[in-house]
């Protein structure tokens, strides 16, 4: 069973990743969509509430499910069996980062391989930062997120 592993912070979820999610699934057997959480790091949105609007995003489909985890992505891959990571690639400074992060990986966990997919040249500027930013100044940040969530309606870390 070839079970994969989308890492990320999710800080909100935005179009771009449900792009690389829904044009990566088929090519797994089980997809899991994992925000990884460091506890010296606080979030602009809740853990809750982040894995409550990407289970809305992606309900109905059967093979996706929604995890969090603390501690290395190549720990949490084994804790689960899952042998791929997969991952967007905007840019060429996306590219450099990616590449340092997935040979680590591969070296400290031999088995795994990160599947890479290039976001839509429309997604290309779209990353969950200024997302935030928007919603944090009051402006709209619709067409930048899923469009059946309403962030402005979003459970808040104080
Ligand atoms: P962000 O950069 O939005 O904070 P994460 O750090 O949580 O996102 O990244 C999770 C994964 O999603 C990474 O592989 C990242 O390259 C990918 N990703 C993030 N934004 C986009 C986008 N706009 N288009 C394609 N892939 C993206």
């Amino acid at each position: 069973m070839k079970i994969a592993v989308f890492p990320g912070s999710f800080d909100p979820i935005t179009v771009g990743h449900e792009s690389i999610v829904k044009r990566g699934v088929d090519l797994f057997d089980k997809l899991i969509i994992a925000i990884g959480h460091n506890s010296n790091k606080k979030s602009f949105f809740s853990i809750e509430q982040r894995i409550a609007w990407i289970e809305k995003v992606f309900e109905g489909y059967d093979n996706i499910v929604v995890d969090n985890y603390s501690g290395l992505t190549v720990d949490y891959c084994q804790s689960v069996g899952a042998t791929y990571i997969l991952r967007g690639l905007r840019t060429s400074s996306d590219f450099e980062f990616e590449r340092s992060i997935g040979q680590m990986n591969k070296k400290i966990f031999p088995k795994i391989e990160t599947i890479f997919i290039l976001s839509q040249p429309e997604h290309t500027m779209i990353n969950s930062g200024v997302v935030r930013d928007i919603i944090r100044h009051n402006g709209n940040a619709d067409q930048f997120v899923p469009s059946c969530i309403d962030v402005s309606k979003g459970l808040r870390n104080k």
